[in-house]
């Protein structure tokens, strides 16, 4: 890739990423319309291809080398859009390069446990991107709104007093760092919905019977508490976007650019992880030399020496054909060189 594509990356991911040790007042602060230079959804379209596209390509090279994994934690009230999201920006992926969990109501094993115990348990292996549909910041975020959950967590009586909330954002801040200085990268996207996209997504559940399955009272509830949650939101990204993990605040009111914003902020983490292909050793090439050899040797009468390199330059003479018609009919059409492929 282009360092200046990948400039342009890193410049788009910073337009949501929280300040880290900034005080954040979501509704104050980010606003759940904003689309920054797309204007239209039919540019999205072709942004987000493209987004896919690179998301492929780096997830090939990291699973290859090895080394580094990465952790998508998916935040949102209800309705955010978090499935439309995982959806289409892994659309393009290797699935056996990816995984999925979802975190729901903690169940009595989990409860057994400390807090982070269930999360720790779904993290990536090396050369994997995981998500987390819902993360451990639930346990700063429902457990916040709705303390009853921590009683359940059957803590020790020193340890669910006061500073409780400030105990544990510097428990996730130190397991975070703990697993980024061992090569897992975190990718902390927080979709923000206001409150009345909230409504129209709750309503659109209503009148579609195809969306009624999606409808529960519970999510209406939940929506009584919505100052509550912003509270709980803004205080989590205050105190948990950090140097080597911080959040990004992604306008969700436009389902389509929320997709956009959540590939490029997760193609910017792999343009920093930077993986590479591994290199063969000399030994090894040395041993491929042979083998090659070998079975160039084994060709029978009349057939190609290597076939597949045959195939290759084949290839290669026709895609060369095709840029070339493609170039001239692109002059032809008064396009200008300098203007194809620019983000
Ligand atoms: P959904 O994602 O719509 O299937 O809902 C999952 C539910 O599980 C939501 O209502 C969450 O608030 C709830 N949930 C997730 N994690 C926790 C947790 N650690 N403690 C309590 N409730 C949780
Ligand atoms: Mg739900």
């Amino acid at each position: 890739m282009s360092t200046k594509q990948e400039k342009r990356i890193a410049e788009y991911a910073r337009l949501f990423r929280v300040k880290p040790g900034s005080k954040v007042k979501l509704g104050r602060d980010f606003d759940p319309r904003f689309k920054a230079d797309v204007a239209r959804k039919k540019d999205g379209a072709e942004l987000l291809g493209r987004g896919i596209a690179l998301l492929a390509d780096y997830q090939a090279r990291l699973a290859a080398q090895d080394t580094y994994g990465v952790l998508v934690c998916l935040q949102a009230l209800d309705a955010g859009g978090k499935d439309g999201t995982i959806r289409h920006v892994m659309s393009g992926v290797n699935p056996q390069g990816v995984a999925v969990h979802g975190f729901k109501v903690p169940s009595a094993e989990e409860l057994d446990h400390d807090f982070l115990w269930r999360y720790a348990r779904r993290l990536p292996q090396r050369g994997q991107i995981t998500i987390f549909n819902r993360s451990h910041y639930e346990e700063v975020a429902v457990v916040r709104v709705h303390p009853e959950n921590l009683d359940r967590q059957k803590l020790p009586a020193e340890s669910k007093g006061a500073g409780v909330w400030a105990r544990r954002y510097r428990e996730i801040n130190d397991w975070e760092r703990y697993l980024t200085d061992n090569g897992f990268r975190l990718v902390k996207i927080f979709l923000n919905l206001s409150r009345e996209e909230q409504r129209t997504r709750f309503l659109k559940r209503l009148d579609l019977p195809e969306k009624n399955w999606k409808f529960s009272s519970h999510d209406i509830a939940e929506r009584e508490r919505w100052d509550d949650y912003q509270e709980a939101f803004s205080e989590m990204l205050s105190h948990t976007s950090t140097r080597w993990a911080p959040w990004y605040v992604i306008p969700a009111d436009r389902k389509w650019f929320a997709r956009i914003a959540s590939a490029v902020v997760l193609a910017n983490a792999l343009v920093e992880i930077d993986p590479r292909y591994p290199t063969v050793s000399r030994a090894a090439r040395k041993d491929m030399a042979r083998a090659r050899e070998v079975l160039l040797s084994q060709a029978p009468d009349g057939a190609a020496a290597d076939p597949f390199e045959e195939r290759l330059a084949r290839r290669r003479r026709k895609a060369k054909r095709r840029d070339d018609a493609h170039e001239t009919g692109l002059v032809a059409a008064g396009v200008s060189d300098g203007k194809r492929g620019a983000p």
